[in-house]
């Protein structure tokens, strides 16, 4: 409840979480949030640096060498992230103000975030529960025993970008801690508020010192700490391309596992016979707007392309712009 707290009484709010602890950065550097509507702050977080990143991956790998983290039945695991969830849906109006006016979304589109990252914590948690630990595989011989054990990864490190902060951080979170592992995050440093609510949200629910820790900061010293650190077993990235690359090129120095997620340019296809009826055609052009337009466009599969059948693109192209000037 300390950063809760913190947010409610707009001070400093406390976004770096160390093995069960709030703190501020080890330098005592702040940096202003600042809201994308006016541009003027709204909230100032900690500015974390190298030696945060050491702490956090230093209290994540303690709880995970020998914390009961890694070994607490699965069912109990899956419990967590379902209290979480329920929190989630508590907090919903709070929580999708805050992401509205972090990441320059609208009010809308905040709380459909948070239902979804609510759906994740619930479906993470269905699906560690459904996998139920070791299985035996039919190897095709009585001599043979094959047997599929899930294990934990380790310490996960995180770092996420600053279009869809929770959304992003969810993925990453909840299967990590379904399946055992412990984690240090690091959101964007431009939109870092809700992540760290959420980590509010998982001491509440009962995360164990050291499970879950956050470290605001930049990329090129708290993520690049992250994707270097030889105690990090694991780094999953989701941003642009030219940082995913330094992430993979950091990591494979300690030859660790990597999950990169990056940019993309998606096109939208549109045939002619999607278009027959003056509804198909209502629906194919309000779709196209849409996965163009959404989030002002700012969003990694984002439709930024549009490939339209000859014989109705006059008519569509026309519709879309008159409609996209109504935007
Ligand atoms: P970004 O690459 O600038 O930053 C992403 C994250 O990486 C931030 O937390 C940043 O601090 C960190 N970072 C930057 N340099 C780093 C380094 N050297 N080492 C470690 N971490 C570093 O991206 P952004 O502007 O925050 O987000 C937009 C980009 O993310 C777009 O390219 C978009 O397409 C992509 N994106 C992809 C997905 C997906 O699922 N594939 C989803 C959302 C966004």
């Amino acid at each position: 409840m300390a950063g809760q707290q913190a947010r409610q009484a707009g001070q400093t709010q406390r976004t770096i979480h160390v093995g069960g602890e709030w703190r501020e950065a080890a330098s005592r550097a702040t940096r202003e949030i600042l809201d994308p509507a006016d541009a003027k702050p709204f909230a100032v977080v900690a500015e974390g640096d190298e030696r945060d990143a050491d702490a956090a991956v230093a209290a994540a790998r303690r709880a995970f060498d020998s914390g009961e983290w890694p070994h607490t039945p699965v069912a109990e695991r899956a419990a967590l992230l379902r209290r979480v969830a329920d929190l989630l849906v508590r907090d919903r109006e709070s929580l999708g103000l805050l992401e509205s006016r972090d990441a320059g979304k609208t009010l809308e589109e905040g709380r459909v975030d948070i239902d979804c990252v609510a759906d994740a914590f619930r479906y993470f948690a269905d699906l560690v529960v459904g996998e139920g630990g070791g299985r035996v595989v039919d190897a095709g011989s009585p001599d043979i025993h094959s047997v599929v054990v899930h294990e934990p990864v380790g310490v996960c490190a995180m770092i996420t970008p600053w279009n869809y902060p929770l959304l992003q951080a969810s993925w990453k979170i909840a299967p990590a801690l379904a399946a055992g592992n412990t984690f240090v995050i690091k959101p964007s440093e431009i939109t870092p508020l809700t992540t760290a609510a959420l980590v509010d949200l998982l001491v509440e629910a009962g995360a164990p010192a050291g499970v879950a820790n956050i470290v605001t900061g930049p990329g090129h010293t708290v993520g690049a700490r992250l994707a270097e650190h030889p105690d990090v077993d694991l780094i999953s990235f989701t941003g642009g391309l030219a940082s995913g690359t330094k992430v993979a090129q950091a990591a494979a120095v300690s030859v660790k596992k990597v999950a990169l997620e990056l940019g993309g340019k998606n096109p939208n296809v549109v045939f002619a016979d999607a278009c027959q009826t003056d509804e198909d055609f209502d629906t194919a052009v309000d779709q196209a707007l849409n996965a163009a337009f959404i989030h002002s466009g700012q969003v990694c599969s984002a439709g930024g392309r549009l490939i339209v059948e000859e014989s109705v693109r006059e008519r569509f192209v026309a519709e879309l712009v008159r409609r996209a000037g109504r935007i």
